[in-house]
């Protein structure tokens, strides 16, 4: 490796919003994610909806609204 060209690797603590965290490694010393292997659904093998911003109520009443 080239010298003083490379960022920082450090210790990473990374913490879900699942309420799950573990450390990695990285060049920021701490993450907020939003899904991590412990609750996605490819690992759970349950269904889940990811959806931060009410998009799925949102497409929801507009659905409803459209039947009527
Ligand atoms: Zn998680």
């Amino acid at each position: 490796m080239k010298k003083d060209i490379h960022p920082d690797y450090k210790t990473c603590a990374v913490s879900c919003a699942c309420g799950n965290s573990f450390e990695t490694k990285s060049n920021v010393e701490t993450m907020r994610i939003d899904i991590c292997s412990a609750c996605h659904p490819f690992f759970t093998g349950e269904q889940k909806i990811v959806d931060a911003a009410g998009r799925v109520e949102k497409f929801k009443a507009k659905y409803a609204a459209a039947s009527k």
